[in-house]
């Protein structure tokens, strides 16, 4: 039981993957996980709720828990945007005998596997293509022609990435990308 207390999963991808289907679908299948709500500084949407789907702080607030050491990552995911892990996050869902779920940017997960190597799973999910991801993005209805924009070349940048983690899941399909996951997750959270 004690390993478990310290093991990370990751799951990033460039933004609009559909990451977040495939994090719920392991949420579902493995109950030991439990979903690690990040701090941010973007508007909460109208679907969102503070404290499930982010802590949503305002920037200066962000930047305080900056100096405080307070992250075990952050980044300005977006011009002006920032978002976070919080180490007592990680330690709250530790204490409950969970393993925290990161479903975080690329950079942000590079820096969580630099600062815990031992016990952490990393997932890329990678899209078909950045065409099937600018669809993604568009059908989700949620962005500005100018954030759709920034998001598609974030997201063309962040697909360069894929062999600093630890596997791939190629999201052509989702149902098949999340029974990959889940094999993936299964011998994790055994070893
Ligand atoms: P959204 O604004 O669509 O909720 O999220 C934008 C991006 O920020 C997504 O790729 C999401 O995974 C990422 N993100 C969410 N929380 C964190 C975090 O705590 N740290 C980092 N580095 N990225 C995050």
């Amino acid at each position: 039981m004690d390993s478990i207390h310290q093991k990370i999963l990751i799951i990033t991808a460039p933004s609009g993957a559909g990451k977040t289907s495939i994090t719920h679908y392991l949420m579902k299948v493995f109950p030991v996980l439990m979903f690690s709500v990040s701090a941010a500084t973007r508007k909460r949407r109208e679907n969102e709720t503070d404290g499930v789907d982010y802590h949503f702080i305002p920037e200066e607030e962000f930047k305080h828990k900056i100096q405080q050491k307070e992250f075990a990552e952050w980044e300005m995911v977006y011009e002006g945007k920032y978002y976070g892990t919080l180490k007592s996050e990680l330690k709250r869902i530790w204490a409950l005998h969970k393993v925290p779920v990161l479903d975080i940017d690329v950079k942000g997960a590079l820096h969580i596997r630099q600062q815990y190597p031992e016990n952490v799973l990393s997932i890329f999910v990678q899209p078909p293509s950045v065409e099937a991801l600018k669809e993604r993005l568009m059908g989700r209805g949620t962005e500005t022609t100018e954030s759709l924009n920034a998001r598609i070349n974030k997201a063309t940048y962040e697909l360069s990435f894929h062999d600093h983690f630890d596997r791939v899941v190629v999201n052509d399909s989702l149902e098949k990308a999340c029974r990959e996951a889940e094999q993936m997750v299964r011998e994790f959270l055994n070893n």
